[in-house]
């Protein structure tokens, strides 16, 4: 499909994908678009910058234009499942501008940090779209605002991203709550294998739909690493955000103390920077992602979760002040930049403590990302090499992960036995794409017509079955 009219989308809809200026669809839109059009049930392995939110969204609103019913009191026609806020409130400001020509179309949002009695108002005559976090939406369904049993489509988006915040069980009770004659779409950055089993318990002989987001996306990014001790890193931030060419910053700490220190620090220096994270009110988040969308703000702070789902065009570096602990977050993060066909730069700053996290990163997106060394007294030869690999491709592409575990105690390397010493500035990428075969994560679950369940070309490897991170945490209600 090379353009929107191909998919016999109603006119509406066109006009408004018209005035937002969207002329080609995207891969995941191109294959997703027709078999939603077609009532089928549809997994897609997919991220955040993709444009996976039209590809459900448009085909979504078809529906409700073709098959136009008054939503009952209290009921929605569609749900939208989402982790965050933020996302939630994107993919509803999505469906108000895609529907922005359809009438009537009534769109609510469910979500934690605001009061409640609004979306109770709102639900009152029913909606045809409601995005809600689930959290949330189950407080609305036992304070009796909204019933579940009308909802003709599901979407549960970031799927992963719900098992890691621990709404897992949440999911699972709202879906019962729904009727099993739905149309369900799915959508999941990563397919560990506790979503795998989600996905086979809530879908009925779906299609599976694969893009590999950063083949377009992740290759335009300049990666760099920077060693560095863990005392440094503010004033290490500070000499990058002077000497780098910048235009918006998205700097990503592990925590939400990290951020609001890494805030302090930047404006002692003089640099304008604030943070959003969960600790934040929604009226502060709002306004903090408003000011650096109109270009107010240059320096935004964000913890993982608080910066999923953050759509900002024009991030021109993205600064892991931490390095997570979860590779598949790095791949995330720097997905924030080079987006809209822009290019980005990620630096990311790897102290001691980290090392294993490079490492795991590393291996993950098969990348030996370049670094420059600024550690103080530290022996020449824990460096992690650059990996050099042999034009010829006789180095084996499955070393380092071969080795995993094994790897020692100097770590970021990432490529086992296969190491050289070489100069900064070489982006190995050439070991891209040549890993399917021997992959060792055994049965791909995601992916369809052999696509890579991955990024890039990319396979991720398979998460353990139980969350690694933020086990119980959950985003504020
Ligand atoms: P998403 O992956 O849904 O978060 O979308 C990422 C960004 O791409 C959003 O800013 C969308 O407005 C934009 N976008 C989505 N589809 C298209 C398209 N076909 N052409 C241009 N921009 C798009």
């Amino acid at each position: 499909m090379t353009s929107f009219n191909d998919f016999g989308l109603a006119e509406p809809i066109l006009r408004a994908l018209a005035e937002e200026k969207y002329v080609t669809p995207t891969p995941i839109q191109a294959q997703t678009i027709p078999i939603v059009l077609q009532g089928r049930d549809v997994i897609g392995i997919a991220q955040t910058g993709t444009g996976k939110t039209a590809a459900f969204a448009l085909p979504i609103l078809n529906h409700l234009f073709t098959k136009r019913l008054r939503p009952e009191r209290r009921s929605c026609r569609v749900l939208v499942l989402s982790p965050t806020r933020e996302l939630s409130g994107q993919i509803a400001d999505s469906f108000r501008a895609y529907g922005r020509h359809m009438r009537p179309l009534a769109i609510e949002l469910a979500i934690g940090g605001v009061p409640i009695n609004r979306q109770v108002r709102g639900l009152s005559h029913g909606v045809e779209v409601l995005v809600a976090t689930p959290g949330r939406l189950l407080d609305l369904v036992h304070q009796r605002a909204v019933t579940l049993n009308q909802v003709e489509i599901l979407v549960l988006d970031e799927a992963d991203r719900m098992l890691d915040m621990g709404f897992i069980n949440d999911i699972r009770k709202i879906v019962a709550m729904l009727r099993k004659q739905r149309q369900t779409l799915f959508f999941s950055a990563t397919m560990p294998q506790e979503i795998t089993k989600l996905a086979d318990a809530m879908l009925t002989d779906p299609a599976r739909v694969a893009v590999t987001p950063q083949a377009s996306t992740v290759d335009r990014i300049e990666q760099r690493v920077i060693l560095t001790d863990k005392s440094a890193k503010p004033n290490l931030l500070v000499e990058v955000l002077k000497t780098e060419k910048t235009d918006r910053v998205l700097v990503f700490t592990r925590t939400k103390h990290g951020a609001d220190k890494v805030v302090r620090a930047l404006q002692k220096s003089g640099f304008g920077a604030e943070a959003i994270h969960g600790n934040k009110s929604q009226n502060q988040r709002e306004r903090v992602l408003a000011d650096f969308r109109n270009g107010k703000l240059r320096i935004l702070i964000a913890t993982d979760i608080a910066a999923r789902g953050i759509d900002v065009d024009g991030v021109s570096h993205v600064v892991n002040y931490d390095l997570p602990n979860i590779p598949e977050s790095y791949v995330h993060r720097i997905g924030r930049t080079a987006r809209a066909g822009a290019d980005g730069i990620a630096i990311s700053f790897c102290d001691h403590e980290e090392m294993a996290y490079l490492r795991d990163i590393q291996r993950m997106i098969r990348i030996t990302i370049p670094s420059t060394d600024k550690r103080t007294g530290v022996r020449p030869e824990s460096r992690p090499a650059e990996h050099h690999r042999a034009a010829n491709g006789q180095n084996r592409p499955d070393r380092g992960r071969q080795q995993r575990g094994h790897g020692g105690g100097n770590g970021g390397n990432g490529n086992g036995g296969n190491r050289h010493n070489g100069g900064n500035g070489h982006q190995n990428r050439q070991n891209r794409n040549e890993h399917h075969a021997g992959n060792p994560q055994g049965p791909r679950t995601g992916a369809a017509q052999g696509e890579p369940n991955g990024i890039g070309g990319v396979t991720f490897l398979q998460r353990p079955n139980e969350p690694r991170r933020n086990v119980g945490h959950r985003a504020p209600r």
